[in-house]
Order: C-alpha cells, then sequence, then structure tokens
C-alpha cells in the first residue's frame, strides 16, 4: 500500500450564499458568512448592491428594473454543483430577534416552519408566487409574497432559491447574537434543501 495517498480533492459547497444584494446590508451578511462552515457554504459578495429601501409608487418600475437586472447576473454565478441559492438580506424589527424565509417550494418552508420551533428567534414562512391575485381557496399555509426579481431566479430548475430576511433590533451591521440567529437560519435552510435532496434521489 502506498504511504502516499492522493486526497480527493475537497468537495466544492453546494450552498451559493448571495450578500449585498442591498449595498447597506453587505456588512451583516459579512458577519454571518464568517459564522458559517466554508466547506459548505461559498459567498457570492455584491461589492455594489442596490438601494433597498422601498419604493415610492412612482420608483417601482425602475426598483424592478434595477432589481431585475443585478439578479439575473446571479445567475452566471450558479455552478452545476449548487443545489441551493440563499440571498440574504437585513431588516428591522425592534421586537427582536426574527427572521423570515421566502420559497417557492411548499415543502422546503414545511420543513423550516417545523424544524424552526427549536431556534432561539421567531421565524415566519412565506411563499413566492407569481400572481398573488390568482390565489384560489384553499389559500396556501404561508403568507404570499410576489417577488421583485425574475422568476428564473426565484423560481429555478435544478436548484432551490430561498430569501432570508433577517431582523435586526437597530439600523447598522447588527450584533453577534443576531449574525448567529441568521447563521443558524442558513443552516436549517440548508439542512431542509439537503433533506428534500436526498428524499429526491432516493437516498
Ligand atoms: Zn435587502
Amino acid at each position: 500500500m502506498s504511504l502516499l495517498q492522493r486526497r480527493p480533492p475537497a468537495p466544492s459547497p453546494e450552498v451559493l450564499v448571495i450578500i449585498g444584494a442591498h449595498r447597506d446590508e453587505l456588512a451583516f451578511g459579512e458577519r454571518v458568512v464568517a459564522e458559517l462552515d466554508p466547506k459548505r457554504f461559498a459567498a457570492l459578495r455584491i461589492l455594489q448592491g442596490l438601494r433597498g429601501d422601498p419604493p415610492t409608487p412612482d420608483q417601482r418600475a425602475s426598483f424592478r428594473d434595477r432589481h431585475h437586472a443585478l439578479y439575473l447576473q446571479f445567475l452566471d454565478h450558479v455552478a452545476p454543483h449548487h443545489r441551493l441559492l440563499i440571498d440574504l438580506h437585513s431588516g428591522r424589527d425592534e421586537t427582536g430577534q426574527c427572521g423570515d424565509v421566502l420559497c417557492a417550494k411548499h415543502r422546503l418552508l414545511d420543513c423550516v416552519a417545523a424544524r424552526a420551533v427549536g431556534l432561539d428567534g421567531r421565524v415566519r414562512c412565506v411563499s413566492l408566487v407569481a400572481d398573488t391575485s390568482a390565489i384560489e381557496p384553499p389559500e396556501p399555509p404561508y403568507l404570499i409574497a410576489r417577488p421583485e426579481i425574475p422568476e428564473a431566479v426565484w423560481n429555478p430548475s435544478g436548484l432551490t432559491y430561498v430569501g432570508i430576511e433577517a431582523y435586526l433590533r437597530a439600523d447598522g451591521s447588527g450584533h453577534r447574537s443576531e449574525w448567529q440567529f441568521a447563521a443558524t437560519l442558513v443552516e436549517l435552510v440548508a439542512d431542509c434543501a439537503a433533506s428534500m435532496g436526498a428524499r429526491a434521489t432516493g437516498r
């Protein structure tokens, strides 16, 4: 037996975490990514992200156009080994630690809702749909939202898109407990996506 065994190449992370799509949230995203295992999570940093403030009614069209243009570029960074795209954002909520998980796949939301019970913070699941007016009874068990980004991104074939909005108590990049909570939520989403993938392939 050879003493010089060649090590197999390190597996590439299957999860791509996008940070800084909204420029004011990049510093928060960096702190969250620093809490994650780089073997499992790769980061896509948007160094010149958009302003994330909610648009006034007359800014709505240009807000959408700018989001479409930026988000379409993300697809260029998706490699065949990526199974999950996590689009990480931050928002403000003075009541404390909480987060939204947004996805078009109900099975993933079901898993997140079930496992989030044990987390140290509230988690709200949001179902992404193309047309909120087309929802017929029975209504989905989750809140619904129509994304301001291209459907090719939020409902891609061959991989899963999940938006996470982690809420911070104050403006800025947050505090350690908030970074850790967001990182835990990212890991939980990745665990749920992995368990779905394992079932889909019969593993
Ligand atoms: Zn944002």
